[in-house]
């Protein structure tokens, strides 16, 4: 009997389609880990995320931290022992959902530039929603707090981007022809001399894998929902 195993909080459904690939990894991980029939203890709590992308377009922020706020209060409640927001653009309110609960908060930044920083990279270019790409929150992070160089691609190509993830990975819809898009957007990242590149939205890595690129990928789903096994797993 493993008592020393964390339950993993999660916030998802933003969206549901990366959720799933969180509950995958997560339980392929744990198995990896321990074998048998092993699987990961954790609690998942799913918003609408027609409600979500609604305020978020609106610049209603304030509501949506309330959104957070409330789901992770649940996730506490529901005996999480830390908690995984399975979304890279919602951890703008990452401080204030971390001060409303008392279990601790897995920061998928984090995760990210410590796993950038073990493979010895500095300059990197970051994908994601514009929100993410554009604002401080997670860019600074990488830098102020880890050292990164980070580059984001020109307006354009950022505005593609974020269609893609909002029209159609956000629906389960993986098209040919937005897999061309997303690979001459990383093209123009490399050229600009990121030496990697972070996909900084849960749903990309459903379109774009290593073989796409010709520097390393960072999936942000992959190293945070494994990252939360670790932790679930760390004796302390
Ligand atoms: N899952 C995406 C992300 O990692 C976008 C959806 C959202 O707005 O939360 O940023």
């Amino acid at each position: 009997m493993n008592e020393y195993m964390k339950t993993i909080g999660l916030i998802g459904g933003m969206s549901w389609e990366s959720s799933a690939e969180y509950y995958r990894i997560i339980n392929e991980t744990m198995k990896e880990k321990l074998g048998g029939l092993h699987s990961a203890k954790c609690i998942m709590y799913s918003v609408d995320f027609e409600e979500i992308e609604k305020l978020q377009h609106a610049g209603k922020w304030k509501e949506a931290t309330e959104v957070m706020i409330d789901a992770a209060k649940r996730v506490e409640k529901g005996g999480a022992d830390f908690i995984v927001i399975c979304t890279n653009t919602m951890h703008k309110m990452a401080d204030e959902v971390q001060s409303s609960i008392t279990i601790p908060l897995l920061h998928i930044a984090d995760a990210t530039a410590e796993k950038i920083r073990s493979k010895g990279l500095k300059k990197v270019g970051l994908l994601g929603t514009k929100f993410t790409m554009e604002e401080d929150f997670y860019k600074g992070r990488l830098s102020n707090t880890f050292g990164l160089d980070v580059i984001i691609p020109e307006e354009d190509e950022r505005e593609i981007a974020h269609d893609i993830i909002y029209k159609e990975l956000c629906l389960g819809e993986i098209k040919k022809s937005s897999k061309k898009k997303f690979k001459k957007i990383i093209e123009n990242l490399v050229s600009r001399g990121a030496e990697g590149i972070i996909l900084g939205c849960t749903e990309i890595p459903l379109l774009i894998k290593q073989e796409d690129c010709s520097v390393p990928l960072f999936d942000t789903t992959e190293i945070h929902a494994r990252s939360a096994v670790e932790s679930s797993l760390a004796r302390s």
